[in-house]
């Protein structure tokens, strides 16, 4: 029999009493009365579990799941998307080593490129990613990796994960990708021969803001590695009962994912003509400039847009803001609340948080479609664009 990723895979309801929901195992230890049990259990033998920074049970049928989703042979949950994008990337390139990463990755991933990754003595090469050939030029001897993000933050810049793809089998690297914005419904890079797909699982996966995680899948070979020493080593799992909740989170994950997918368009295609805003960034928006891969790469539309408005008045910017209603402005996304993140709340921090280089202009703010209504949503925004 077939199963259902989403509502059987990985779940063998007749070991817990069929229960219709899987059980936390909220333990730490899985107890042995014999030694050769016992270092069966270390050694993953049969499956079972010895100790949970590396084998849970609850956390394994999450694991199933988005595996079989990602069209990848396995997967491992980590405590957070960062968890994952660091634990990745150590785990494929050492001291000495030179990596290639797109320009313009999710903040904390350029943050950790920049800040952390060379203090261990690898080198990073950042590129544009629309032209795959700005890889090739960029590749040395010793070059591991090619980190991509497609669409990324904030102006959704695409690449050809085909093409890159090809290149890195032709030199040996292995490439990762941050696959956070179309979620494993609307894109599988590991169809184009991506070797490492990440989640920001605490988005659309969990998509009810009430957990943290991360998930890495890939091949079994490149799974077990990676949970053999980084994982375990660094140690940033997932709490038992984060993947309960995202187990919870995956059962309408497609039916979410579907409704965004008609709402924002609409939503999006309501403002295209409006006078106060300079520009719409969307990859299912008329205009946007990269139309092939947006045809090759999302199956559907996604939640995710930036409009620029035509003003660079802080004052019209930030009252845009703070007169949207239901729209209330956050760090994250991905769950059941409309959000936005507006560039400028970026700007004046009286810190050294981000350079000059690593600002849009203050007039970008990137929105998230929520579940509500799209009227009320759309009416919103527009109520809000007329006050300024
Ligand atoms: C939020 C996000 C991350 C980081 O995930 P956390 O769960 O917040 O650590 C990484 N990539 C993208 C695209 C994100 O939106």
């Amino acid at each position: 029999m077939t199963k259902d990723i989403i509502n059987q895979l990985g779940e063998n309801r007749e070991d817990y009493f069929n229960a219709a929901i899987p059980p936390i195992f909220s333990n730490s230890n899985f107890l042995f009365s014999k030694v050769d049990d016992m270092r069966s259990a270390m050694i993953g033998k049969n499956n079972i579990p010895f100790y949970t920074r590396g084998n849970n049970p609850t956390t394994k049928i999450l694991e199933q799941k988005i595996a079989a989703l990602e069209k990848t042979e396995n997967a491992i949950a980590l405590s957070s998307g960062m968890a994952a994008i660091s634990t990745a990337i150590l785990s494929q390139v050492k001291s000495g080593e030179h990596m290639i990463s797109v320009n313009q990755p999710y903040t904390g991933t350029d943050k950790f490129l920049k800040e952390i990754i060379p203090n261990y003595g690898i080198e990073v090469s950042f590129v544009s990613g629309e032209d795959p050939l700005n890889f090739s030029k960029k590749i040395k001897k010793n070059t591991k990796i090619i980190y991509l993000e497609s669409p990324n933050s904030w102006t959704y810049d695409m690449q050809d994960l085909e093409e890159i793809s090809n290149i890195a089998k032709k030199n040996n690297l292995i490439t990762i990708i941050d696959n956070s914005y179309a979620s494993p419904i609307n894109c599988n890079p590991s169809n184009w021969g991506i070797d490492i797909i990440i989640h920001s699982a605490t988005k659309y996966i969990g998509g009810h803001a009430n957990a943290m995680g991360g998930i890495i899948c890939g091949s079994n070979e490149i799974i077990n590695e990676i949970y053999n020493s980084e994982f375990k080593l660094f140690g940033g799992v997932l709490s038992p009962f984060n993947s309960w909740l995202f187990i919870n989170g995956l059962r309408t994950l497609k039916i979410r994912m579907n409704y965004i997918s008609e709402s924002t368009p609409k939503i999006v295609s309501s403002l295209e003509k409006n006078k106060k805003i300079k520009n719409i960034i969307y990859p299912h928006s008329k205009n946007f400039n990269q139309k092939k891969l947006v045809k090759k790469y999302l199956k559907r539309p996604c939640g995710q847009f930036s409009i620029v408005l035509n003003t660079n008045d802080d004052k019209k910017i930030e009252g845009f803001c703070n007169n949207l209603n239901h729209f209330k402005m956050a760090a994250s996304w991905g769950g059941h609340d409309s959000l936005i993140f507006p560039e400028i709340a970026r700007y004046n921090l009286n810190s050294k948080y981000y350079s000059k280089t690593e600002l849009l202009p203050k007039n970008y703010i990137r929105f998230y479609i929520g579940l509500e209504d799209t009227d009320l949503l759309t009416k919103d925004i527009l109520d809000s664009l007329d006050k300024i």
